[in-house]
């Protein structure tokens, strides 16, 4: 879906690069987590996926277009959505429905197409009974889940959040991961999910760690959890979940490297507990 090799950007002012060489390749309908502490370079990835900025070397292709093109600008566009850290920033309207069919407006969509496509996305995120509503009245999560329908109803085939779920609380968070979860599984929608949070990535497909503009890892959540000392070493965290599992390990315990969740801490406790 998006090829990038060899991607090195610089921003004008700046005295050292924000990518270094970076490759990585998206497949389709896939969800790949991209983790990394602050200024690592996630932000400067996402926004090459959909041509807001152009590699100052390599290249980025999103279904063999390359963003450097002019002429695939528009296209691209369509066919990558981001939705941001802060939801404010997005919402342009003051009425609900009327902000979810801004982006379709925009490029020309026909009305009774857009009323179609508002009433989806709005019902995608379960937000159906606020169309009416003024987004600045809603919560955080809420305005985030309206600025994930307007991305929707652009009908992209890549969804890319960059630390959208970063200013809500638990349960908002866990809401934006649930609708984000579901369009991936019911819509085939490849979804590129950036975030300061490990247990969000373990529910990826694929995980890529960024450090220092360098994408030093990427793998299956259980490839790449396994590597603790090198995220150490790179001042990551790892899921709390398998900083027990070392833990208890290193107390004797024999668990299994595969635990990343909740759920597998669970499961494999209890069938220690039953061996024995
Ligand atoms: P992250 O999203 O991982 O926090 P960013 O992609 O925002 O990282 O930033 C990567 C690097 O590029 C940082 O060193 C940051 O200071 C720098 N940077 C980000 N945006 C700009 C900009 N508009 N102009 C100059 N430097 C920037
Ligand atoms: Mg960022």
């Amino acid at each position: 879906m998006i090829d990038i090799e060899n991607l090195t950007f610089q921003y004008e002012d700046a005295v050292e690069p924000a990518l270094r060489n970076v490759s990585l390749h998206i497949k389709k309908g896939e969800f790949l987590a991209v983790v990394g502490h602050n200024g690592s370079g996630k932000s400067t990835l996402a926004r090459h996926l959909n041509a807001l900025l152009l590699p100052t070397k390599g290249t980025v292709r999103v279904e063999g277009m390359n963003t450097k093109d002019e002429e695939n600008t528009l296209p691209i566009r369509q066919k990558v959505g981001i939705v941001f850290q802060n939801p404010d920033n997005q919402i342009v309207t003051t009425v609900v429905e009327e902000d979810v069919a801004f982006g379709p407006e925009n490029i020309g969509v026909p009305p009774e197409e857009i009323r179609k496509r508002v009433d989806n996305a709005l019902l995608a995120v379960g937000m159906e009974e606020f169309a009416a509503r003024a987004p600045h009245m809603l919560s955080g999560g809420q305005k985030q889940r309206i600025a994930i329908a307007g991305m929707i109803a652009m009908e992209p085939e890549v969804l890319v959040l960059d630390e959208a779920t970063a200013m809500l609380d638990p349960k908002g968070r866990r809401d934006i991961l649930s609708v984000v979860g579901k369009l991936h599984k019911e819509k085939g929608i490849t979804v590129v999910m950036i975030t300061q949070y490990m247990e969000e990535a373990t529910a990826a497909d694929r995980v890529a760690v960024m450090s220092g503009g360098e994408l030093i890892l990427c793998g299956t959540p259980e490839e790449v959890f396994r590597e603790t000392e090198l995220l150490r070493q790179h001042r990551l965290d790892v899921p709390a979940m398998t900083e027990l599992k070392e833990r208890l390990n290193a107390a004797g315990a024999e668990l299994p490297d595969t635990i990343l969740t909740v759920e597998d801490m669970a499961d494999a406790i209890c069938r220690s507990l039953l061996k024995n």
